[in-house]
């Protein structure tokens, strides 16, 4: 099913056919078998993908997700989801993804840093010339964009790179601290309350999950309940979520054990608080458990996790959803300022690279709620709607339509 509904789109913004069945379909698909000899009677094969959904707006950023089960369908929704979170972020990149089919916990780091080598290999004519500028994604990290890194000698040919590498102070915390900085904006201006008023569960302590919570508590917020694969974590009077963290890095990377009080995932996203941020996985809330929903304020730290259905069943109860492309836009604005940098060969501080997230959000922010406003639509349309408009503009200065 296609990221944004057009259709919904062009009743509100006039768009020629011509733009429609552009965003409607993918730029171009690179399917290649990866091949790699790890000793004398094996090789790893997988299959491996980069999809350019639209490129209008400059070349195709995404990252690379390295995932047992990953599909060529699922990196194309990926790569659509990119082109409308670039354009509403006002960032001068399109949407791409990657996928590689293999399980990265079933292979030693060495012929993880072999595999990458062979992707920059068999994906050089994308890599080399900056077609697709990738970052990390389910199963890679800063090491691997390293190793692309070192195989094509340009810092701006991929981001999400170490900080020792000409990667970005604040890369690795920027996603967590835009979904923390778009949870204040809507709380204070859809809410009308102020954050250190609220209470928070946040569903997911992965990058995205615990540098929101970090953020959200460094904020004021009540952090009360985190989730992960591991099970689940509560404290009605709030969690000391630094403490948290460094217990879940010291005990195998989960938060499952650190209160008395233990819940589930299902628990967390019931709870009866005032904002809800699922960032684990997609598929969070569906209309299987789209009732038990109690929160007032959802906010999609992952990508895509309220399907079509449930988002339908929760606005018709009143509830409010910043749309991803909104919420988790922080991520890729440090690219933007990452692959900026790279670039031009200039060192960036923290304060900087954190002060462009917050504007553009911000911005982003205004503008959505400008046309909800407008348009008496939700969120998510509005989300669509202006960065339909971006793209459009972008359309047509390049004769495309
Ligand atoms: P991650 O792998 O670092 O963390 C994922 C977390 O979710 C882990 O704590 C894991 O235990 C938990 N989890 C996974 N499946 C779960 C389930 N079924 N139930 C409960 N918990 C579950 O991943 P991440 O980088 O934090 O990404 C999370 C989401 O945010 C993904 O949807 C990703 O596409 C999206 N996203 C990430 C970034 C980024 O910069 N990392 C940017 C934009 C969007």
């Amino acid at each position: 099913m296609a990221v944004v509904d057009l259709e919904r789109v062009s009743a509100i913004l006039a768009m020629p056919p011509q733009a429609k069945a552009i965003l409607d379909s993918k730029e171009k698909q690179v399917i290649m078998n990866l091949r790699l000899k790890i000793s004398s009677d094996e090789v790893i094969s997988a299959e491996t993908f980069i999809v350019y959904h639209c490129t209008v707006r400059g070349p195709a950023k995404g990252g690379i997700r390295m995932w047992p089960d990953v599909t060529l369908e699922e990196t194309g929704v990926l790569a659509e989801l990119m082109t409308y979170k670039c354009a509403l972020s006002g960032v001068p990149f399109g949407g791409g993804k990657s996928g590689i089919r293999l399980d990265p916990h079933k292979i030693s780091r060495f012929i993880k840093t072999a595999i990458v080598k062979e992707y920059v290999h068999i994906m050089r004519e994308e890599l080399d010339v900056g077609a697709y500028v990738p970052a990390p994604d389910m199963g890679t990290g800063p090491v691997e964009m390293a190793v692309i890194f070192g195989e094509t000698h340009k810092p701006e040919t991929v981001t999400g790179k170490p900080v020792g590498v000409g990667g970005l102070p604040g890369r690795k915390e920027a996603t967590g601290r835009g979904v923390a900085h778009v949870t204040r904006l809507a709380v204070e201006r859809l809410l009308q309350k102020p954050i250190n008023k609220m209470t928070c569960a946040v569903q997911g302590f992965g990058n995205v999950g615990s540098h929101t919570a970090v953020f959200l508590a460094q904020m004021g917020a009540k952090v009360v309940a985190v989730s992960d694969l591991t099970g689940g974590a509560y404290d009605p009077k709030g969690l000391d979520i630094d403490k948290l963290r460094d217990y879940s890095n010291h005990n195998g990377g989960g938060v499952a054990g650190f209160t008395k009080q233990v819940i589930t995932n299902a628990d967390l996203l019931a709870m009866p608080v005032d904002v809800l941020i699922p960032a684990a996985a997609g598929d969070a809330i569906t209309h299987a458990n789209v009732e038990t929903i109690q929160a007032s304020l959802i906010v999609e730290g992952a990508n895509a996790p309220v399907d079509r259905q449930a988002d339908s069943i929760l606005r018709g109860k009143g509830k409010r959803i910043v749309p991803d492309i909104l919420a988790n836009a922080g991520g890729v604005i440090a690219s933007y300022v990452e692959w900026q940098q790279g670039k031009s060969g200039a060192i960036t501080p923290i304060t900087e690279t954190y002060d462009t997230i917050e504007q553009r959000l911000t911005n982003a922010f205004d503008r959505v709620l400008a046309v909800q406003d407008e348009t008496k639509g939700d969120l998510r349309l509005a989300a669509h709607v202006v960065s339909c408009q971006e793209l459009l503009i972008a359309l047509r200065d390049r004769d495309w339509v």
